[in-house]
């Protein structure tokens, strides 16, 4: 048996944790060897998160490896993946690799979304392809609600309204969750509309649609170190699309204002990273450390990547008995967010792996 001393969080309670048989308990029985001390906090959780996918698209085996070994360095044990064109269904099999949670395959729109990346369709196959990704995932199906128009010179809405509402409507009779690609006003409207159960980057959010949001459950996750990446996007579309561009430059602008509303009025809010295309694997720290900086309190913007976040997809916390899936750090990160970006101690499923 090993043991763990240290604060527990989210309680806040000092308290040793031993590992059992890969389970969390708190009942010593018998003799331990301490194996870390710190503070405590369920294994971190990626809410965007693309195990399998690269700037160009699908990865090999390996690579996928080596994408999922770099988040569990970084404490990230359960990914939430918002899409991927690679079958990463072999991680599965492996206890030493974090816990995913799919999306089956992004639903675009023809040539309306990054190559390789989604199933791309015409409206009209829209609903029919939903509730076939439903069928394919853990739970969740992700569909690309708005995208740069290159005839307009903008974004714009991906899908007819009522097509985007038939198409959540079937995903969630098949048992999934539907959350959405959306940059765009009108997009991130006709995906509220459609009663999604998330939004993803949420840069087009207006208060009233916060509001909606709040008054209904629906989450957020900003993808915030990805949104950075808007000014970079602008100047390189620029020449080109100059409305486009002024357009991602202005929803870079209030992105954090934006998800500061959107805390302030109760919308539930999540870390995810966008790691697998622009982002690389390995930085839920830093989306922590902006979700802090947009104003969500030390508390909060831990909870977004961890206890919270578990909760909402339905896994546990360090509950008696759950499987050890959990983080040390050598201080308080809820005094000192800067912790998070050096874990002292990485448990998987029991086993140490850092
Ligand atoms: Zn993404």
């Amino acid at each position: 048996m090993q043991r763990i001393r240290g604060v527990v969080l989210p309680e806040g309670e000092p308290r040793d944790l031993y590992l059992v048989a890969g389970r969390i308990s708190y009942q010593p029985a018998g003799s331990a060897t301490d194996v870390g001390s710190g503070w405590i906090m369920p294994g971190l959780v990626d809410a965007h998160c693309h195990i399998g996918l690269d700037e160009n698209g699908p990865v090999d085996e390996a690579e996928q490896e080596r994408q999922a070994l770099a988040e569990r360095a970084a404490g990230m044990l359960l990914a939430r993946d918002a899409g991927s064109a690679a079958d990463t269904r072999w991680i599965d099999q492996r206890d030493d690799l974090p816990r995913i949670i799919r999306a089956g395959r992004h639903l675009a729109r023809t040539g309306r979304y990054l190559r390789n990346y989604g199933i791309e369709l015409e409206p009209p196959g829209l609903p029919a392809a939903a509730a076939e990704q439903a069928g394919r995932g853990d739970g969740w199906v992700k569909i690309v609600a708005d995208w740069i128009d290159r005839g307009r010179g903008d974004l714009t809405p991906c899908w007819p309204a009522d097509v985007l509402a038939a198409a959540a409507a079937k995903a969630q009779a098949a048992g999934a969750r539907v959350t959405v690609h959306t940059f765009d006003e009108q997009g991130v409207a006709d995906a509220i509309a459609a009663g999604v159960d998330c939004v993803e980057h949420g840069t087009g959010l207006s208060e009233q649609l916060i509001d909606t949001m709040a008054a209904r459950g629906t989450a957020l996750v900003p993808t915030l170190i990805n949104i950075a990446n808007f000014p970079e996007i602008a100047d390189r579309a620029a020449a080109k699309f100059p409305g486009y561009a002024e357009h991602m430059r202005r929803l870079h602008a209030s992105a954090p204002s934006r998800v500061a509303m959107a805390y302030e009025a109760g919308v539930p809010i999540f870390a995810g990273t966008d790691a697998g295309g622009a982002v690389r694997h390995g930085r839920i720290a830093e989306e922590v450390f902006a979700l802090h900086a947009a104003g969500l309190p030390a508390e909060a913007a831990l909870g977004a990547a961890s206890w919270a976040a578990r909760s909402w997809l339905g896994r546990p916390g360090l509950d008696e008995g759950a499987s050890a899936d959990l983080v040390v750090y050598p201080g308080d990160p809820r005094t000192d967010l800067r912790v998070l970006a050096d874990p002292s101690r990485v448990v998987l499923r029991g086993r140490i792996v850092l």
